[in-house]
């Protein structure tokens, strides 16, 4: 249904960062050990993704632009569980009825296929070669909703909200390798042999990496592992701490304020620290399913977390004397 696609885009598809976000977690939902994202003129122009995962089944592929045609859920039990990052099926159609998009996969065995859809109507539908894996191409996003694409701002701002996507990206997963390209310029590459500390520095610059502190600190339900940066390194904005639950970016202004605790008075006022802190809990304990973005999270015990979080920091910072 073109219009019910639509109007879901409009809360899915906010801009190009949101097509980039949605498409890199089909990606990694389908396995992926390595990513490549390339952009012309900050997403507006071109996205493309393409993954090493395991690729959509032929028969399967147009289903995928159907509605809530997810194959990740298959009870009403799952929702209560979830731990793929896409679950509501409502990214590829969205995506497709406001752009241009192609389409090519590969399970790796026999012919790939590639589709071609113009504002959510398939034009074409080819058999191709191809490694296994996904590739999606979006062009000329919005070309359909003037009104949407009148709120864009300049290629600088949507570009940076698709690099702190990527970054948060790699970040939430280290044993992945993430390639990000604006205009053939590489902005990021991580190379997904797993150390965190590696992304943390291709991400801040390795002088600010030098001056990570290691963190690994586990109570009951909880396992906090990460880095922290050095008092000394603070920052005016807390864009530089990044709290990832389950591989999953979350903002919880719960888990910043544990984070502040921990560094007590080391923290000048104003000031924040540049932290990169994974959070390890049974799914079952965060309830991700607040709102379509999936940026904030509903926790249980979450009396429990503060405490280990600002206990992890502040034993971190005590066996560095400080
Ligand atoms: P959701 O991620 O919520 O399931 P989407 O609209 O994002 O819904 O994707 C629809 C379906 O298309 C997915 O459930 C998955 O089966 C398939 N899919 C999408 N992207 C990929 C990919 N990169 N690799 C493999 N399968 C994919
Ligand atoms: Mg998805």
């Amino acid at each position: 249904d073109f219009l019910a696609n639509k109007i879901a885009a409009g809360e899915v598809v906010e801009r190009p960062a949101s097509v980039v976000k949605e498409l890199v977690e089909n990606a990694l939902d389908a396995g992926s050990r390595s990513i490549q994202v390339d952009v012309k003129e900050g997403g507006l122009s071109y996205i493309r993704i393409n993954d090493d995962g395991q690729g959509i089944p032929s028969d399967e592929c147009k289903n995928a632009f159907e509605r809530h045609a997810t194959s990740k859920i298959h009870s009403s039990r799952d929702l209560f569980r979830i731990e793929t990052l896409g679950f509501r099926g409502e990214a590829l159609p969205s995506i497709a009825s406001v752009s241009s998009l192609t389409l090519r996969t590969s399970q790796g065995e026999g012919p790939g296929i590639e589709l071609q859809i113009q504002g959510g109507a398939i034009n074409n539908e080819t058999t191709i070669g191809r490694s296994r894996g996904t590739e999606v191409i979006v062009e000329n996003l919005f070309f359909n909703t003037p009104a949407r694409l009148k709120y864009m701002k300049t290629i600088h701002t949507e570009l940076g909200h698709i690099s702190d996507c990527i970054n948060r990206m790699a970040m939430a997963h280290p044993d992945v390798s993430f390639q990000l390209r604006h205009n053939d310029r590489v902005l990021l590459k991580t190379n997904g042999n797993g150390d965190l500390l590696q992304v943390v520095a291709s991400i801040y610059g390795v002088s600010t990496a030098q001056h990570m502190i290691k963190i690994d600190a586990s109570s009951l339900d909880f396992q906090v592992t990460g880095y922290i940066a050095k008092p000394e390194v603070t920052r005016s904005s807390r864009q530089y701490m990044s709290t990832f639950i389950n591989e999953r970016y979350v903002r919880h202004y719960g888990l910043n304020r544990a984070i502040h605790d921990g560094f007590h008075t080391l923290l000048p006022v104003g000031r924040h620290p540049v932290v990169v802190l994974h959070i390890n809990m049974d799914p079952q304990l965060v309830d991700v399913n607040v709102h379509p973005s999936k940026l904030e999270v509903r926790l249980s015990k979450e009396k429990e977390l503060v405490d280990t979080v600002s206990e992890a920091i502040k034993k971190a910072l005590s066996r560095e004397q400080l």
